[in-house]
């Protein structure tokens, strides 16, 4: 693929400030006003003796306006600016590496943190649809994961922290300022249309911030997204998922990639603690909770395919006995190889014919286009181009082997 690729490096970006881009240094400890929902901000502004509704001023700023620095806010009083200059900031995470993709993709890898060199990732994929084009952003939600997914990148890093609500929602405040860095303040747009939380981390296990930041990507005095618009993937975190059923209308994908517990107890290792049949049941709870225009209409079912472990013709038998009553729609993701990865990508051949499987069974069943490949786009690619510190590869090399060998000599 021909690519036109922008690489930006932690020099070169440090070294073009721009008056409305996040500064990096202060000297005093600043409240962050980036990350605060509308409530956060309207109690710090109490706090500060000052009316609640410029929450919402100030919000629309920072969210809608992508203004950083209070002497842009004109509806707000020289006064109350001058005040906010010395207690607050607006300050995203910084950007240290960025590639645009030809067909689109933006990917971006940020440093979080206070100089601990935590890296995190968010890729931003276009597409068209039929109300228009779609730019739909994965999100962060912790530095590497502690989930430890067999085939997945980011697990491989382990766990190191969570990520605050400021470098969540920055990851989208960065990719919608991506398109307006020279449009004038007033002319200035949302570009990102939907955000799924499915990049780096399981973002149940970092409950409030992620709640928090969802509840600002729908506010209408920032993102104003619809719900319908607003994704949580997990891989199963069951509580979580009834909490989260109480606490905001968002939809709900689910990492599945195996539809029997044994095979997934290996693939994702959450399963042992919560199998299948809880799974399952709490997402029946997520589609049985009314709720006005509700999001909650059906689960999407992510399913990577992976060359020989859980792409076999029983493996759609399966699935279509598992999902038989649950609202769902299956979304096959070729699998995106990345160095050491002890799996390989399901032919095209083997997808197709999953995915016919389960379309004639009456399930809306789509492939993932692979995109941004030149640019690494798949979860935690560029930040996990790290050694795999353990031996799982070999060992689930063996392991696919020997259950390739029991399926021939099964016929
Ligand atoms: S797939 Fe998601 S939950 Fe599993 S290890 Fe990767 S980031 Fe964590």
């Amino acid at each position: 693929m021909s690519t036109e690729v922008v690489a930006v490096s932690a020099v070169s970006a440090a070294q073009q400030p721009s008056p409305s881009t996040p500064t990096q240094q202060n000297a005093v400890e600043k409240v962050n006003l980036l990350g605060m929902s509308r409530p956060q901000m309207e109690q710090f502004f109490e706090d500060m003796g000052e009316k609640k509704f410029r929450a919402g001023q100030v919000m629309k700023w920072i969210h809608q306006f992508f203004v950083t620095d209070f002497a842009e806010m004109t509806n707000i009083s020289g006064k109350l600016r001058e005040k906010l200059e010395k207690i607050a900031e607006i300050k995203a995470p910084e950007v240290v590496h960025k590639n645009y993709s030809k067909d689109g993709t933006r990917k971006w890898v940020f440093r979080v943190g206070d100089g601990d060199g935590s890296l995190v990732e968010t890729v931003l994929i276009p597409a068209e649809h039929r109300s228009g084009l779609r730019r739909t952003l994965c999100i962060s939600s912790q530095v590497g994961c502690a989930l430890d997914c067999s085939f997945c990148s980011t697990g491989k890093q382990g766990f190191q922290r969570d990520l605050d609500q400021s470098e969540i929602i920055g990851q989208l405040w960065v990719a919608n300022y991506s398109y307006m860095e020279d449009v004038p303040v007033a002319d200035r747009e949302r570009s990102v249309t939907n955000v799924v939380m499915m990049g780096m981390g399981e973002p149940l296990l970092n409950y409030d911030a992620v709640l928090n930041s969802m509840r600002i990507m729908l506010d209408d005095f920032a993102y104003g997204m619809s719900k319908r618009r607003v994704t949580l993937s997990t891989s199963g975190v069951v509580p979580k998922i009834d909490q989260m059923v109480k606490d905001i209308d968002v939809a709900l994908a689910i990492s599945l990639h195996a539809p029997n517990d044994e095979l997934r107890n290996e693939l994702v290792p959450i399963n042992k603690k919560y199998p299948l049949e809880q799974l399952i049941a709490a997402c029946q709870r997520y589609i049985a909770k009314d709720g006005n225009e509700s999001s909650r209409k059906h689960v999407t079912i992510e399913y990577v395919m992976l060359d020989g472990v859980n792409d076999h013709p029983e493996h759609a038998q399966q699935m279509i006995k598992l999902l038989k009553n649950l609202p769902s729609k299956i979304n096959l993701i070729p699998f995106n190889p990345f160095p050491h990865a002890p799996y390989g990508r399901s032919s095209r051949n083997r997808i197709i014919s999953f995915q016919k499987t389960l379309s004639d069974a009456g399930f809306v069943c789509t492939i993932r286009q692979t995109r941004g490949d030149d640019i690494d786009a798949a979860c935690g690619q560029l930040v996990g181009q790290v050694a795999d510190r353990t031996r799982r590869a070999e060992q689930w090399k063996k392991k696919i082997a020997q259950s390739n060998e029991i399926m021939r000599s099964q016929g």
